[in-house]
This record gives structure tokens, C-alpha cells and sequence, in this order.
């Protein structure tokens, strides 16, 4: 059995029972069957089922967000925002999937018709990470749903109960048992999946993790995407229009789900012109953030999820410390139950420290003043990822020369954290391969025929 705490009381929410890998193989025939009726069936009829499970969600939201806020810490307020946003997959493969999954005809060479199919996959793997379920989750498993394949879906150990809760409402929305099945456990069981037979492995975590993935699986010559993490840059040039609402936006792009976004801004560079009056306007904004139980609708800052997280937390503080940057505020766990981190504000940071080339992945930031854009461009670059990056200024030629210098899946002028699914969303490097979202999102679950045919 697995056991699930509430990372903000240590209280023990449920024990679940985790596949072994006998189930697994279990549940992997069972897909294997199901797949072939479920290619069979139109496009429309596929979303149909999607759109019925967008709207089920919506209306079991108070549970589901419930659920979410329990078993991460995340609070409770964001919990509804990341489960209304999600649905914008929902609209977004309602909007497009039929044109994309039609096939391509094309008035070919020499007398011939040609055309490319979009086959779906087969069976494929989705192991997943628990920072946000519904998003990341739906660019995956909706998308390849709609393509045509089936799923065993392993949502993260850290995540689980809201990944059974999905599962109920795509069977209550008509997606068959034998096409969609959730694989409950940790790695022990993600290890099993990595050594059964998919068609697909799509991954969404950390790089570690992904680096083991793509050495495991790529024998078996199947595609293998991996969304990993991100190391992500904003440089606050000196002409934004105003300082304060910069540093209003870089704040909440740094803490929002406690730092935990694959695309947090996880480190800030500061033209030197505006860093004294935007360090104290960022200061003034963290400093204002509600930090405590995350059930309560005014908690900005609730416990993270991992318990080994404040680990690394402190090692990041005490490396850039004992190196010269100075400690602004916070810096330490709080004291009491739950895996409360304090928001913390790095000074006089340089990329010697952790904190500016390490993944965080909490409630930490390393704010360093730069004297022109090219110092800028040289340290946002200055990094083993390639996820986003993100520049507030008001030239847009300005902004732009810096974000077409960046070697990252994404860039954002005047925003940053966030993901729409109307472009592709990729990482470079060590941020992973391969790009959801998008139609580029969809043609990740085919694979193409091409069709050759002559009138005779
Ligand atoms: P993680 O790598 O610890 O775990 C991710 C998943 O992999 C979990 O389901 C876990 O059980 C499973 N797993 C662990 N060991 C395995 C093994 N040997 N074989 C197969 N599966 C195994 O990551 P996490 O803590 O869940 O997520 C945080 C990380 O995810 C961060 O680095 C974050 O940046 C990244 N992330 C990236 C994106 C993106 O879109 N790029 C989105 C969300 C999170």
C-alpha cells in the first residue's frame, strides 16, 4: 500500500494500493485490446468524450481542487485556477483536432494522388509529474486520447489521488476502461513501465529522471518525449514603464505555486539603472504574501510538496551565503509541521552559486544587477537549460535582439510563466525533447503513412 500525507500537516490522507507488475502487464493487454476499437472510431467521436470530461471536471471542481491542495500544499485558490486553465486544452482540441488529425491530400507527382495519414501510436506510457496535474497531464494524455491511442497513465506518487479522480471522470465521460488506465506507485513502477512494451514513452519531470528514461527505452526505438526542468532567466531592462509593476510581475512569475513551475523565473537580472528601486518594490511585494495553510482562500505561499526540497533549499542559501550574496529575507524552513520554506530574496548573487545554475524548484530567488544587455544575454545563457526565457522592457527591438538570442523552447516579452496551448511547448538541452501543445502537440501521438495512389 501507498501512503498519502498532506505535505502542510503531515496527516495521513489515504493508503492506496499500487499496481505491481503483474497489473501492469495486466492492465498493458487490456490497452492493447482496447486501442484497436478505439482507432477505429471517428475523431468526433473521440472528443466527444474529451468535451464531456471537460465538463464534468467544471463541475466537480470544489472536489478536485480539494483534492489537489490536500495531497500537494498547493493553495487552494491556485488549485482552482490550475483546473479552470487546464480546460483551455479542452477547447483547444475541440477548436482543432479533427482538422489536424485529417489526412493531407495532395495532388502528387506523375499522375498520382498522394497522401499523409496521421496514425495514432498504439499504447503509450505517461509518466508524470505532480507540480501541476491538470496541465501538464492534459497536454499529454487528452492529446494522445484524441489520437487515437491508449494510455496507462502514471501520475506522479505526490499526485496520485488526483490522479485516480481524473481517471473516474474520463470513464464517467465514456473514455473505455480498456484505452485509459492509471498506474498508481512511485519509480519502483515507473521503472516497470520503462521495461514493458509501449509505443511511446512521454514524460514530464525532472532531469534525472528523464535522462534515465531516454537511456532505458531508446532500444526499443519508439518515440520518447521528455518535459523536464528549467533553470529559467528575466532580465528587467531600464526602460519598463514602471519599475513597480515589474517587480510585481517578477515576484509572482518567481513564487507562484511556491516556485514550483517547470517555467518559474528562477533567476532575475536587473539593469543597473533601475536595481536599487526594483530589489526594494520586489521586497516590499514578497514580503506581502500570505504564507500558511493552504486550504485558506488567502494563502499565496503554501507548503511544498517535498519534503526533501527544504534540503536543497538551505544548501542553495548557504552556498550563495558563504559566498558573498546577501540574504534579503527569509532563508530557513518555518518552524512547526508541513514543509513550509520561507519566501526567500538573494542579493549579490553570481553564477559561482547553486542558486543561479540549479534547478530551486521553491520559494527561493537570486536577483543580480547587470550593466548592459550583453552582460544580460551572456548570464541568462550562461546555463545547462533551455525552457523559457523572458525579458520586460518597452523597445520591442530592444527585447527582441535579447530573446532571439536565447536557446530555449520558449520566450516571453513583458510575461513570463506561463504556457498557452495554441504554440508548441518544448525545452532545449537538459529541459527535455520533443513539444506538446499545439498541432505539433497532437502529431506527437502519430505517426505518419505516407499514401501513394495512381488512377487506373
Ligand atoms: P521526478 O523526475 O522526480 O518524477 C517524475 C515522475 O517520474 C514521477 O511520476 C515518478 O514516480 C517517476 N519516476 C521516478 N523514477 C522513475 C524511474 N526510474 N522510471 C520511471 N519513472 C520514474 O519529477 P517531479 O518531482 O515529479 O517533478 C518536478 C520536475 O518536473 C521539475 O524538475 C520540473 O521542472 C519538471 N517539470 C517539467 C515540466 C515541463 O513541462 N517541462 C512540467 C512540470 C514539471
Amino acid at each position: 500500500m501507498m501512503n498519502i500525507y498532506n505535505p502542510s500537516n503531515e496527516q495521513l490522507l489515504k493508503s492506496i494500493q499500487e499496481d505491481s507488475a503483474q497489473s501492469l502487464q495486466d492492465k498493458l493487454h487490456q490497452l492493447r485490446q482496447g486501442q484497436i476499437q478505439w482507432e477505429q472510431k471517428a475523431v468526433a467521436d473521440r472528443l466527444e468524450c474529451i468535451l464531456k470530461f471537460g465538463e464534468l471536471v467544471q463541475e466537480n471542481i470544489d472536489d478536485l481542487a480539494r483534492i489537489l491542495t490536500s495531497e500537494t500544499g498547493k493553495p487552494i485558490q491556485q488549485s482552482y485556477n490550475e483546473i479552470r486553465g487546464a480546460h483551455n486544452r479542452v477547447e483547444h482540441l475541440k477548436n482543432n483536432a479533427e482538422k489536424w488529425l485529417a489526412d493531407n491530400v495532395i495532388e502528387g507527382l506523375e499522375g498520382t494522388y498522394e497522401k499523409i495519414m496521421h496514425e495514432p501510436l498504439g499504447v503509450v506510457a505517461n509518466i508524470s509529474a505532480w507540480n501541476f496535474p491538470y496541465n501538464v497531464g492534459y497536454n499529454v494524455f487528452l492529446y494522445a486520447l484524441v489520437a487515437g491511442n491508449s494510455v496507462a497513465y502514471k501520475p506522479s506518487e505526490f499526485a496520485a489521488l488526483t490522479g485516480l479522480a481524473i481517471t473516474d471522470l474520463l470513464y464517467k465521460a465514456g473514455i473505455p476502461k480498456d484505452v485509459f488506465q492509471c498506474i498508481v506507485g512511485d519509480g519502483t513502477i515507473g521503472q516497470a513501465m520503462l521495461e514493458a512494451d509501449f509505443e511511446g514513452y512521454f514524460f514530464t519531470g525532472s532531469y534525472p529522471t528523464g535522462l534515465h528514461i531516454l537511456k532505458e527505452v531508446s532500444p526499443k526505438m519508439v518515440p520518447v518525449q521528455l518535459e523536464l526542468g528549467g533553470k529559467d532567466p528575466l532580465y528587467i531592462m531600464d526602460d519598463v514603464k514602471e519599475v513597480k509593476v515589474a517587480a510585481i510581475n517578477a515576484a509572482e512569475g518567481a513564487f507562484y505555486n511556491n516556485g514550483q513551475s517547470c517555467c518559474a523565473v528562477e533567476r532575475i537580472y536587473v539593469h543597473e539603472k533601475i536595481y536599487n528601486e526594483f530589489v526594494e518594490y520586489f521586497l516590499e511585494e514578497v514580503e506581502g504574501y500570505v504564507i500558511g495553510d493552504p486550504v485558506s482562500e488567502k494563502t499565496f505561499i503554501g507548503s511544498l510538496t517535498r519534503k526533501g526540497q527544504l534540503n536543497l533549499l538551505r544548501n542553495q542559501v548557504n552556498d550563495a551565503t558563504s559566498k558573498g550574496a546577501k540574504l534579503l529575507l527569509g532563508g530557513d524552513e518555518l518552524a512547526g509541521k508541513g514543509n513550509f520554506f520561507a519566501p526567500t530574496i538573494l542579493t549579490e548573487v553570481n553564477h559561482e552559486m547553486l542558486v543561479m545554475k540549479e534547478e530551486s524548484f521553491g520559494p527561493i530567488i537570486g536577483i543580480q544587477k547587470v550593466n548592459n544587455d550583453e552582460e544580460a544575454i551572456a548570464l541568462m545563457k550562461d546555463t545547462e537549460y533551455g525552457l523559457t526565457a523572458a525579458v520586460f522592457a518597452t523597445a520591442q527591438q530592444r527585447a527582441e535582439k535579447v530573446l532571439k538570442a536565447m536557446n530555449t523552447g520558449t520566450v516571453y516579452w513583458n510575461c513570463c510563466d506561463r504556457v498557452s496551448p495554441n504554440v508548441p511547448w518544448s525545452g532545449r538541452n537538459k529541459s527535455g525533447v520533443g513539444a506538446t501543445l499545439s498541432s505539433q502537440g497532437i502529431r506527437a501521438f502519430t505517426q505518419p503513412k505516407a499514401y501513394h495512389w495512381r488512377e487506373v
